[in-house]
């Protein structure tokens, strides 16, 4: 069995930056730090953090003492004034990727266009533009959606930086097509779209792709469908102990691969097992 690891495995630039923060807010000794809903979509991390004093609320009333670290993609201005009223110190993690997305979108509202921002509803980083821009910006998550859009005038075209470049591309080509003056800006994070990449190159020369990182997250589980739509056996685990040793056989090539909020640690450890599989299925 030969194991191939992708080159970018483990967290991204804005997650790391964004779980340092926290750590270090919740260790300075001045009650513990908080976020809003979990800082990042991997549980086992999540829980390694609350172990170190990084509390998830849920509801308003969980704003309670330390500081308020906003997560990598932002957090709703409601919230936020929650924690500010209850006179919790705030520690922006947002990553910057994200803010130098939503100045460009802003950019062209103020140039303007109407913005069409290609994203998830209810996602962050499209809730926080849409409290930025109100009705200068419409968000869709499918073609469909955009092909229902009524425009006219000036378009410009932006993407939440976690959404995947083939969806994008679909929904610019429609709109271009559509109006008169269309401005796209490509603002997906390159952390993502390479991920994308190595996952379409790594399907071609392997039999199963393990695709390590939290269910709940968006960018892991695309890599997860790249797998899926190449017809390549694909598996998607949080943890080392859910391999299973029958997805695997002596004279395969696994692909490894992980999402931009899956930590080292876990990583680690299912290479671990994947080496212990091997040597139960005799190399
Ligand atoms: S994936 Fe990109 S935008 Fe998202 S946190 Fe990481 S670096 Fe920032």
């Amino acid at each position: 069995m030969r194991v191939v690891v992708a080159r970018h495995m483990g967290f991204c630039g804005g997650v790391r930056r964004a779980v340092d923060l926290a750590l270090r807010a919740a260790r300075n000794g001045q009650g513990g730090a908080t976020t809003w809903g979990p800082l990042i979509h991997n549980p086992q991390e999540v829980a390694r953090l609350q172990r170190e004093g990084v509390r998830v609320a849920e509801r308003p009333e969980d704003l309670d003492g330390g500081a308020f670290v906003v997560s990598a993609y932002g957090v709703e201005s409601a919230v936020l004034d929650a924690a500010r009223r209850r006179g919790m110190p705030v520690v922006d993690a947002t990553c910057p990727v994200v803010t130098r997305a939503h100045e460009l979108a802003q950019q062209l509202a103020e140039e303007g266009y109407f913005v069409v921002a290609v994203g998830d509803h209810g996602h962050p980083e499209m809730v926080t533009l849409k409290e930025k821009l109100g009705d200068r910006v419409a968000v869709v998550h499918t073609p469909e959606e955009a092909a229902r859009l009524r425009l006219r005038g000036k378009v410009g075209v932006l993407s939440q930086t976690t959404q995947s470049l083939e969806n994008f591309r679909r929904i610019v080509a429609d709109i271009v097509t559509r109006v008169k003056e269309t401005k796209v800006i490509n603002t997906l994070c390159p952390a993502i779209t390479v991920r994308q990449e190595e996952a379409h190159r790594l399907v071609q020369e392997v039999d199963v792709l393990l695709v390590v990182g939290g269910r709940g997250s968006s960018n892991t589980t695309r890599l997860a469908e790249i797998g899926r739509q190449r017809g390549v056996a694909t598996y998607h685990v949080e943890t080392a102990e859910e391999l299973q040793p029958s997805w695997f056989s002596p004279d395969v090539t696994v692909g490894v691969i992980s999402g931009a909020s899956t930590p080292d640690w876990i990583i680690e450890q299912v290479l671990q097992r994947l080496d212990e599989v091997r040597t139960q299925l005799g190399g």
